[in-house]
């Protein structure tokens, strides 16, 4: 029995594989009628499911090759794995999410990002995906090539992933601090624009922003002292109440390499609470106050079954099926208690409430968007669902999850 990493989702499939080698899994691919991948099942949600084979490609043979020009690294490989190389050899990605926990294809194929106004999401990183089609063939995709928009954030429909080439730069020095207090919303955008990667806490109960999570830039000069009137913590913080601020990367304004302050969580420790649930919406940058002050119409139904709510932004981009696609983001995130039937209602509720601000669900969290909803969200999901078709006539990477909002 195989589940996800919540323990919400057991996986349905008949069999999972684990190939040891990229012959092996093309094989499995071909001989296969249905066939999904599993990341490290880091998903809220059944996006990950099928009825057919399972497979890991966690164990085909590690790539690492650091070039100035990009990194080709294996899909399976966990940015934890592969941050540190990239760092030694002077190196930097441009952002991370949260967790370094995450393989890179199934970060990528979701859509996932961390938090800046000026990055976009971990997969607009992606120059070439190497992949294993509906018909067992190798093929890679450039950055360039006319179905490459649909290739990257592509929720594991394009094929097998089983490596991919990221960009990069000269590594950098960030130094995170947290901050107290911020209250109201009419400073939102102002502190989300701060810092290189801006996170903002609240518990939906009133008090505004319980922590701000500044990583900056080592280069430039600290926020003044009572910034925003807020006040800097004390010591370390968790985001979540009664957390152990030792599962999170060094606070208190200390500088260090980027990949050990841009994540909030150490690959070391348990992220987050780990007994949760996730969802998450987009909606354009601009609208994120008047957002924000709608949900806080219905806190009261929101605080009871919340564990942590987090804002975020992300820069616009050009991939299909993209949470961000055409459109500066800021990002609504509530870590959940894990009790499904408490917390679907209430979800159900803040949709209905974020639905006048286009809001765009996460593709590997818990929504109960409508498929109509969701295809007049993503302007480009026709181009992207005919180009995976064309790909894979036979529908073998289909899902359920998949057959409903493609
Ligand atoms: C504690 C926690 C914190 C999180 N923080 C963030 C955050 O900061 N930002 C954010 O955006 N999200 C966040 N998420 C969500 C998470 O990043 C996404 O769900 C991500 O997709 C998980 O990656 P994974 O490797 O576990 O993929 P999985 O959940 O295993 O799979 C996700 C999708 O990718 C496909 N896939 C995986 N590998 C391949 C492959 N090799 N080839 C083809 N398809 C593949 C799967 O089929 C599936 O459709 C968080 C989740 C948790 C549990």
């Amino acid at each position: 029995m195989v589940e996800n990493w919540a323990g919400n989702v057991t996986f349905g499939a008949s069999a999972f594989h684990r190939p040891a080698s990229v012959a092996q899994l093309q094989e499995i691919v071909a001989g296969s009628d249905h066939l999904r991948v599993l990341g490290t099942g880091h998903s809220f949600n059944r996006i990950a499911d099928t009825t057919g084979d399972l497979v890991s490609v966690a164990d085909l043979p590690p790539v690492l090759e650091i070039a100035a020009s990009g990194v080709r690294v294996s899909a399976g490989t966990r940015y934890g794995e592969l941050m540190a190389p990239l760092h030694a050899a002077g190196l930097a990605l441009h952002n991370t999410g949260s967790l370094p926990h995450i393989s890179v294809a199934g970060a990528c194929s979701t859509g996932t990002h961390g938090s800046g106004d000026a990055h976009g999401v971990l997969a607009t990183a992606v120059s070439a995906v190497e992949l294993v089609g509906a018909d067992g063939e190798l093929r890679t995709v450039r950055r360039g090539d006319p179905v490459f928009p649909g290739s990257v954030v592509a929720l594991g429909a394009a094929g097998v992933v089983t490596a991919l080439t990221l960009d990069v730069q000269p590594t950098f020095d960030v130094r995170q601090t947290v901050v107290e207090g911020l209250r109201g919303f009419e400073n939102v955008e102002e502190a989300l624009a701060a810092a290189y990667s801006v996170s903002l806490f609240t518990y939906w109960d009133g008090n505004g922003f319980e922590q701000v999570w500044l990583k900056q830039r080592a280069d430039v000069p600290p926020l003044p002292a009572g910034w925003l009137g807020t006040t800097p913590a004390d010591g370390p913080r968790h985001m979540v109440r009664g957390g152990d601020p030792a599962h999170c990367t060094p606070q208190l304004g200390t500088a260090g390499p980027w990949f050990e302050r841009l994540p909030h969580f150490r690959l070391a420790f348990t992220p987050s609470s780990g007994d949760e649930l996730q969802s998450e919406y987009l909606v354009p940058r601009a609208t994120i106050g008047d957002a924000l002050r709608e949900l806080d119409g219905i806190r009261e139904r929101i605080a009871p079954v919340l564990l942590v709510g987090e804002i975020r932004t992300i820069a616009a981009d050009d991939l299909w099926l993209s949470p961000a696609q055409g459109r500066d983001s800021a990002a609504i995130h509530f870590t959940w208690v894990s009790d499904a039937a408490r917390v679907e209602p209430v979800v159900a509720e803040v949709e209905a409430v974020l639905e006048p601000f286009t809001a765009r669900p996460h593709w590997g969290k818990v929504f109960t968007t409508s498929p109509e909803r969701v295809h007049a969200l993503w302007e480009h999901l026709p181009e992207a669902a005919k180009a995976l078709s064309a790909g894979d006539p036979g529908g073998k990477f289909r899902n359920a999850l998949l057959d409903r909002y493609l």
